[in-house]
């Protein structure tokens, strides 16, 4: 029998600083994968295809095939044959427990199916905070471009920590060097792509029927400054009393304080993403006239904005406060972050 609890919240991050570097937020994900893997358990995650640019669901049995699924993917992606895989897995393996990890929408999915087939008490269910998700042959289309300029992609990343967590670096590297991805990461945060379930989520809450949900602290340098860590923070939101068994067992591996909705807010956990006002006007032009012309015109920021943004930025200069009437130039959009 699974129980219910009230929404425990959590701070956290790996020791282990080699994989909380790899990871988008504190690696709550190795540290959960980490406790089933080494168990001789499955886990069930999302994996990025460099073959044809979209992201699917796998069943993994080791660390080695895991590490693969490390890393944000900004783009829907594909439940593929999971269902089929997870379920014969589970039948074959009657022993054996296993993990989802998710989004929202995946993640309940994925709960409703375990229930049905009478497996849930077998399954662990793990979702993660989602901001929402662009059609995947947006990100194709564009990756595609991307090739056919630079040569074939062999690496990926929407959150590199080089210049720290809450400043991500997204980059591909194509035909051996690195290219910024910035037009790209500018059109997911501008709301014009992501697809219309996405703002109507009803998963954006901190209540939900998972046993864990896991995302990015943000704010946690103003609500928790001394456990605040520049190379990453997670949020771990335990819903069920196995979720709270599971966090007793990964607390080995994590730095970690108790925590509460209060001070672990941030927008996507209130509410689903407002929907752009251009998005109608997005998606004409992305047919009408192709993926480099809609990265151009929405992706990337017009000069005059540009000025005025360094001019903002000078002005702050020394930790003085921004002057209120210029905040409004600043182009948010793209400072905010997943
Ligand atoms: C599209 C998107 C929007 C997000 N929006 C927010 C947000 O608004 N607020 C917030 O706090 N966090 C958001 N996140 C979550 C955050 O970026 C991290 O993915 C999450 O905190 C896990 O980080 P980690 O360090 O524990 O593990 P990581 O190793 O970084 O994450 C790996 C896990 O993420 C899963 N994953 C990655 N991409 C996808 C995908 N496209 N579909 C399904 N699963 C995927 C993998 O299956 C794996 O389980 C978003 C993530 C994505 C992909």
């Amino acid at each position: 029998m699974i129980t219910e609890v009230k929404t425990k919240v959590y701070a956290g991050r790996l020791k282990d600083r080699a994989s909380l570097l790899r990871s988008s937020s504190g690696g709550a994900f190795v540290a959960l994968s980490d406790c089933f893997l080494d168990n001789g358990d499955a886990v069930v995650c999302a994996v990025y295809n460099y073959e044809d640019h979209a992201t699917e669901f796998q069943l993994i049995e080791n660390r080695e095939e895991r590490d693969k699924s490390i890393g944000s993917k900004y783009m829907q992606s594909k439940p593929g044959k999971i269902y089929k895989i997870a379920e014969d897995w589970l039948i074959n393996h009657p022993e054996k427990r296993l993990l989802f990890v998710g989004m929202g929408c995946q993640a309940d999915g994925f709960r409703k199916f375990a229930e049905m087939k009478g497996f849930r008490e077998r399954v662990w269910i793990v979702d993660i905070i989602c901001h929402g998700s662009p059609s995947p042959r947006l990100w194709k289309e564009y990756a595609e471009s991307v090739e056919k300029k630079y040569g074939k992609i062999t690496y990926l990343t929407f959150k590199d920590k080089r210049n720290g967590w809450k400043a991500p670096t997204a980059y591909v590297t194509a035909g051996g060097q690195e290219h910024l991805i910035k037009d790209y990461v500018k059109v997911f945060y501008n709301q014009c792509a992501l697809r219309l379930s996405c703002y109507e989520c009803p998963y954006a809450t901190t209540e939900r029927k998972t046993d864990m949900t896991i995302g990015d602290f943000w704010h946690i340098e103003e609500t928790i400054p001394d456990f605040y860590d520049e190379k990453g923070n997670s949020i771990f939101l335990i819903h069920t009393d196995r979720g709270e068994q599971l966090f007793e067992t990964v607390k080995v591996k994590l730095e970690y304080r108790l925590s509460d909705t209060k001070q672990c807010w941030q927008a996507n956990l209130e509410a689903p993403t407002k929907r752009s006002e251009q998005r109608d006007e997005f998606w004409n032009d992305y047919q009408r006239k192709g993926v480099d012309f809609v990265m151009k015109k929405y992706g990337t920021t017009p000069l005059k904005t540009k000025i005025k943004n360094k001019l903002v930025k000078l002005i702050s200069i020394g930790g003085q406060t921004l002057n209120p009437d210029l905040i409004y130039y600043v182009d948010y959009s793209e400072r905010r972050a997943a």
